[in-house]
């Protein structure tokens, strides 16, 4: 099989450098692991209260529904990379698909191989794997989009309180990851937003340090969540959760905002906003085409001569419309190089 270029991950951003690639008529391939394309986006459920809160989900679904009915680029799911010879410009690469393998050579190759959310398990203090009702905003998500309704997970009953909190596995020197992840303020509070239209009565807290704002509109939806007056935004991140046996309720310690001093307060259900690290399986990645990592531990961009090109999230934190633009412009670059050899 010959191709100029060779996407690996299937994600929005290998799919846009594809669809970009594609119309500029350039033989693409764009391997996936998984069975499905969409990547990590695709999970997510739509955060519409009483009008779109610009989540961006369904552009992921949009974008994969188009490919399924037909892609002007060829697309393996499925698939691994194997091996790679060669040099700049003329590489050969190994794929296995299944039982059967194939070797393709190609000019340049695109990494989007993403990201994987942060494992809320590594911050003890806050009970996740332990406490059944401290569960994730992405676990949450999933039982919104799966479920279709909220519900604690000890009992199966709707929570009367949630809490929110923020920069779980993000700006948090103890666990050594000290950037922000971008994304996690604007989708908790649009989880909010979504729970608290489906059930007025629950109320909310958001106990977080900054908030990271996210796109043009988001000024006017943060006005919207401070308006509402069942969710509380709290500057204060807790130290700690315990389990309250009697009440089945989680009570948090967390530092009084206004007055100071450690406060305790009870809550049905918490959901930890957790970040973004690099998917743990892309080291193999990195020995493979001998990419390096930038201070936060994501890819660093390759110098372009290698022909080799990371593109989306896997090389630094974003949400899926900042994705999508660094996509667009790793699809450029590549068009440039291609043009540059030809
Ligand atoms: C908890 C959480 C919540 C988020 N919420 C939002 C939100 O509400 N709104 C928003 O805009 N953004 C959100 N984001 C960010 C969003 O998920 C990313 O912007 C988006 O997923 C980036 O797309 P990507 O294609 O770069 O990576 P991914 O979506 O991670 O896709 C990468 C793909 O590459 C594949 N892959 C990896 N390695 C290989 C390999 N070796 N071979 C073949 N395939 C491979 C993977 O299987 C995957 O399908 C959130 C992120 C997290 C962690
Ligand atoms: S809230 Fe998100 S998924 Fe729902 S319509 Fe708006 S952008 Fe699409
Ligand atoms: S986006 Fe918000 S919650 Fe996420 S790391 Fe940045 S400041 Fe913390």
């Amino acid at each position: 099989m010959q191709k100029d270029v060779l996407i690996v991950g299937g994600g929005i951003s290998g799919i846009t450098v594809g669809n970009e690639l594609a119309q500029s008529g350039i033989s693409t391939l764009l391997i996936e692991r998984e069975s499905a394309l969409g990547g990590l986006a695709a999970s997510f459920c739509c955060k519409a209260s009483e009008s779109c809160n610009q989540c961006f989900a369904c552009v992921v679904d949009k974008r994969v529904s188009e490919i399924r009915s037909g892609s002007s680029f060829s697309v393996l799911t499925g698939t691994e990379l194997t091996g790679l010879t060669g040099e700049p410009g003329a590489y050969t690469v190994s794929l296995k698909k299944g039982t059967e393998r194939m070797d393709l050579k190609i000019s340049a190759i695109v990494i989007a191989a993403g990201v994987d959310p942060f494992d809320a398990s590594r911050k003890a203090e806050y009970g996740y794997g332990r406490f059944k009702n401290v569960i994730t905003a992405r676990d949450l998500d999933e039982m919104l989009r799966l479920r279709g309704k909220l519900f604690r997970p000890s009992d199966g009953k709707l929570p009367g309180t949630v809490a929110f909190f923020q920069c779980v596995g993000s700006r948090d020197e103890s666990i050594g990851n000290l950037y922000c992840s971008q994304v996690c303020c604007a989708y908790a509070l649009r989880l909010i937003k979504a729970i608290r239209y489906q059930y007025p009565e629950i109320k909310a807290a958001f106990l977080y340090m900054d908030i990271q704002p996210a796109g043009a509109s988001f000024g006017q939806f943060l006005n919207s969540c401070r308006q509402d007056n069942g969710i509380r935004l709290i500057r204060s991140l807790p130290s700690k959760v315990y389990h309250s046996p009697l009440s089945d309720s989680l009570k948090v310690r967390l530092t009084d905002p206004v007055k100071g001093g450690v406060v305790e307060e009870l809550f049905d259900l918490i959901v930890l906003s957790v970040g973004m690290v690099l998917r743990k399986e892309s080291n193999s990645l990195a020995r493979l085409f001998g990419l390096n990592f930038n201070e936060e531990g994501f890819f660093a961009p390759p110098p372009a001569q290698t022909g080799i090109f990371v593109a989306g999230a896997c090389s630094g934190p974003k949400d899926i419309d900042r994705s999508i633009i660094h996509s667009k412009s790793i699809a450029c670059a590549v068009r440039q190089y291609l043009k540059g050899r030809s």
